[in-house]
């Protein structure tokens, strides 16, 4: 099969990062107009204060740094009780167990997506991708010489996957299809039902299943997460995740590359030589932070976790409250997980604004307030509001951008 005009069309947003956009929406802030900045663009929870790490894993940093045992390189695949730690925790919500040897510690999530999409490049070769998604990931591919082809995300079933385009989309030479579960950037999280229905679509297309689970746990309303990895027994799994966001320390570069595999298919030797090869190639993260991993895990309260949902919950709901106060701007879906929702743009109500990226460009200019286009993430006309932040940030981010969508609204 031909890749289509629906790859064509995503060319317009590739090499656009969010962290580049956002900058560009940060240069476009009057800095006389006196208004505090509000962002509502990017993910990194530990800017806000009702997000704070636990004592718990400070203290595993510091013990770690303190002992003088862990100034020396690791193993460039990570230290062993650090793969025995995260293989654990991992194996806790799995029908079977990892082993150490599944894990491969790496810098943060980002370079687990690196690594995923590097061990599978070869000529010719494509992968699936959600829209809207994580530009991370095109980002990879295009650096891999990988094709992308988007498959969509269904806003009115909860943006489950659109299963039959995976099919149509799909060929001998697709490698992989990504998911990003609980989801970034529409605040999704999927049913164990539909997670089998993605298992069984990727088994019969003889392609991988990479999950994207960085959001791991962050689940708060009322579909509990189920990692990808219990249908590893169906189709081989690579699992992605991190400590960054459940445990609030993006700063801290600790991630995991995991295989989810029981029947074995990455176990051939020459996959893993491979894989090991190639980690000699990254270093990973500071053995210190690695040497930490076993502590934070163990030791970290359910309280903790659990408080961070709560507040999460109690964000989204904000969220979600001054959107619908706001005719412009609808959510299709209450968020269910993750930090991040979508918002749909009813340009018929305004006058003068073009399209989501004018939106957010004249939002930022005029209020001070940064949230981030759909485009950069592959759908139009919708924006990504970023819901880890302080209530009160919200309520003044929101609260500006309801005046902003007054003062634009079509007079009828
Ligand atoms: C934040 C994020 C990442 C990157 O995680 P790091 O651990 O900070 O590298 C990867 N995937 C998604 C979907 C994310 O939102």
């Amino acid at each position: 099969m031909e890749s289509g005009n629906a790859n064509h069309e995503v060319e317009t947003t590739s090499g656009i990062t969010i962290k580049g956009i956002l900058s560009l929406l940060m240069e476009n802030i009057d800095a006389d107009s006196g208004k505090r900045v509000v962002s509502l663009g990017m993910g990194d929870p530990s800017a806000s204060t009702c997000f704070r790490t636990t004592r718990v894993a400070e203290d595993a940093v510091v013990d770690a740094l303190q002992s003088q045992k862990f100034n020396g390189y690791s193993p460039t695949v990570g230290l062993p009780q650090t793969r025995r730690a995260i293989a654990e925790y991992l194996s806790r919500d799995l029908p079977y167990k990892l082993s150490s040897d599944d894990v491969f510690v790496t810098s943060g999530c980002t370079q687990a997506i690196d690594v995923a999409l590097a061990m599978l490049a070869r000529p010719g070769a494509n992968i699936l991708l959600p829209r809207p998604g994580f530009p991370i990931y095109e980002l990879s591919a295009a650096f891999r010489y990988i094709e992308v082809r988007h498959y969509d995300l269904l806003p009115n079933k909860g943006w489950e996957v659109d299963l039959d385009a995976v099919q149509a989309l799909a060929d001998h030479n697709t490698v992989a299809m990504v998911i990003i579960n609980p989801g970034n950037p529409c605040g999704n999280v999927y049913t164990d039902q539909h997670l089998k229905e993605i298992a069984e679509t990727a088994e019969k297309l003889n392609v991988l299943v990479i999950a994207d689970e960085v959001y791991g746990h962050l689940a708060f309303g009322d579909t509990p997460f189920v990692p990808m990895g219990r249908y590893g027994t169906i189709v081989p799994v690579l699992t992605l995740g991190s400590l960054s966001k459940r445990w609030i320390v993006p700063g801290w570069r600790l991630g995991w590359f995991v295989t989810s595999d029981p029947c074995g298919m990455f176990r051939n030797p020459k996959v893993v030589e491979r894989i090991k090869k190639y980690f000699d190639l990254l270093g990973g993260p500071s053995t210190f932070i690695q040497a930490a991993v076993p502590q934070i895990i163990e030791r970290t309260d359910e309280a903790f976790l659990e408080k961070n949902n709560d507040t999460l919950r109690q964000t989204a709901d904000i969220c979600c409250g001054r959107i619908g106060e706001i005719p412009c701007l609808a959510c299709s879906d209450e968020p269910k997980g993750s930090m991040a929702m979508m918002v749909k743009l009813n340009l018929s109500l305004l006058k003068d604004i073009s399209d989501d990226n004018d939106f957010c460009f004249k939002l930022a200019k005029e209020e001070s307030v940064i949230i981030l286009p759909g485009l950069a993430l592959g759908l139009k006309d919708w924006v990504r509001i970023t819901f880890a932040a302080d209530p009160s940030s919200l309520e003044e981010g929101l609260g500006r951008t309801k005046s902003f969508c007054r003062r634009y609204a079509k007079q009828v």
